[in-house]
């Protein structure tokens, strides 16, 4: 689905990769290949703008590993990218579909591939899901999609709300409503009216349509063939009648892709699932790591990356190590510790998961040490200067009361970090002493 995107990428990367060292212009050289790369496939200008400025910031600040070259670290980097721009910063959560009967609306453009999609996904939900799912065609206008719907649901064994001629659309979703109520339905999809064109009569309808149907999930199908149009008829949907994900249909043709990578950066709504092909079974979860792999069909390189990336987090590691084992630990490294304890999800949670430190947590909780109190105390760490950071001993009244200020906080709490800092400080001396194979270097395993 991303041939030429990919083809392109790749030969930027095949050359990046070969050399030894990269210099700035290399890299540059690089990044506007890919940005004309990323414009060929159809990708909005302002998001292949970003994304070339974001590789660039993260190419040139990159921390140097020994065992991969400058050029398989970018491609990690635009790996890394590339994942981003297709999910956001999270993973969307799984569909809400709890609470039968639970209603999906399915909207977008005629021909775009609705209701086949919405068949897919019915299928989709009773294979995977064990969901019972019922659907309905309010295309009053078209009496043949509604056969259509039929149809499919013949073949893929999913009930249809039978047609009864002369309905409008809000009465056919009320009538499905109540059918999924007492049928005992899991989900019931609604697979509204489309026309060529977004018109305020077809929104007029729909919005009637949610309004009966309160769904839980409204999917807009959009065509990934049209490209940058794909993303404008989002925007236009998702304005007029709330959308919460996108499907992207015929990802199976030779489009440009670029939908795919626009979608989620301008709308801000998740690509829920992309079609590839005709097929009832042609319908695919949208993930964004396994997009990202096959853009650059790089897998080997990413991995390779990711092994040297964890080698150096060990690295690091160790060099605190010795310094502890010196006796050293100063303000530097308590925020050091502070941080890493944030990243793994907060103090709370990284004792609830060892044996044992339960009770410990509780504690901790009840002296005032839950996770608010981290963020505070490295507030104040960053309120001290470097030099009083690297010797927290040459903290004087006057010094003390300018860092509580500047964090925001007061002074009996910056006594207690400053205590809780020699303590610290003390107990590494301690262990240090313990020797090389002492409990830190056991603990490092
Ligand atoms: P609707 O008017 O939006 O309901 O569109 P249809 O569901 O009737 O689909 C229009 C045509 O597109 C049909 O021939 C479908 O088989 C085809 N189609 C739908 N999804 C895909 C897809 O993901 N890939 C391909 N190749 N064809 C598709």
């Amino acid at each position: 689905m991303f041939e030429n995107l990919s083809d392109r990428l790749g030969g930027v990367f095949d050359r990046l990769t070969k050399q030894g060292a990269l210099s700035e212009d290399d890299v540059t050289a690089a990044m506007r290949e890919v940005r004309v790369a990323l414009l060929e496939a159809d990708v909005s200008l302002p998001v292949a703008r970003s994304f070339v400025k974001s590789v660039t910031q993260k190419a040139t600040g990159a921390a140097v590993t020994k065992s991969v070259t400058p050029g398989q670290q970018v491609v990690k980097i635009v790996h890394d990218e590339l994942i981003k721009v297709l999910q956001g910063e999270d993973e969307p959560e799984a569909l809400r579909i709890d609470n039968p009967p639970a209603p999906i609306l399915m909207v977008g453009l005629q021909g775009s591939g609705k209701t086949t999609t919405t068949a897919k996904l019915a299928k989709r939900l009773k294979e995977r899901e064990k969901k019972r799912v019922l659907m309905a065609s309010l295309d009053t206008n078209r009496p043949a999609a509604m056969e259509q719907l039929a149809i499919l649901g013949q073949q893929i064994g999913v009930d249809t709300l039978p047609i009864v001629p002369g309905e409008t659309a809000t009465q056919i979703a009320k009538r499905a409503k109540q059918q999924a109520a007492l049928g005992g339905y899991d989900v019931f999809m609604l697979d509204t009216a489309g026309r060529l064109h977004i018109d305020q009569v077809l929104m007029d309808e729909v919005q009637a349509v949610r309004d009966i149907a309160q769904p839980r999930e409204t999917l807009l199908v959009v065509d990934g063939l049209t490209g940058q149009d794909a993303v404008n008829v989002a925007t236009e949907f998702d304005g007029k009648i709330g959308v919460s994900g996108v499907v992207l249909t015929r990802m199976d043709g030779d489009g440009r892709g670029g939908a795919a990578l626009s979608m989620r950066a301008v709308t801000g709504k998740p690509i829920r699932f992309v079609g590839l092909g005709e097929k009832m079974d042609a319908l695919e979860g949208f993930d964004a790591q396994r997009v990202a792999g096959r853009i650059l069909g790089m897998g080997d390189i990413v991995a390779l990356v990711e092994k040297a990336q964890e080698v150096l987090e060990v690295e690091q590691a160790e060099r605190m190590m010795k310094r502890f084992q010196k006796g050293l630990f100063n303000m530097n490294d308590l925020k050091g510790q502070l941080e890493q304890m944030q990243k793994m999800g907060g103090m709370q949670s990284i004792m609830g998961m060892m044996p044992g430190m339960q009770k410990m947590a509780k504690q901790a909780e009840q002296a005032g040490m839950d996770d608010s109190a981290v963020r505070r105390q490295v507030a104040l760490i960053n309120s001290m200067t470097r030099k009083e950071r690297a010797n927290p001993a040459i903290l004087q009244a006057s010094r003390k009361k300018r860092i509580a200020l500047g964090a925001g906080l007061d002074v009996a709490e910056l006594n207690r970090l400053l205590k809780m800092q020699r303590q610290m400080a003390d107990t590494m001396k301690k262990l240090g002493k313990m020797g090389k194979g002492g409990m830190l270097k056991q603990a490092m395993r």
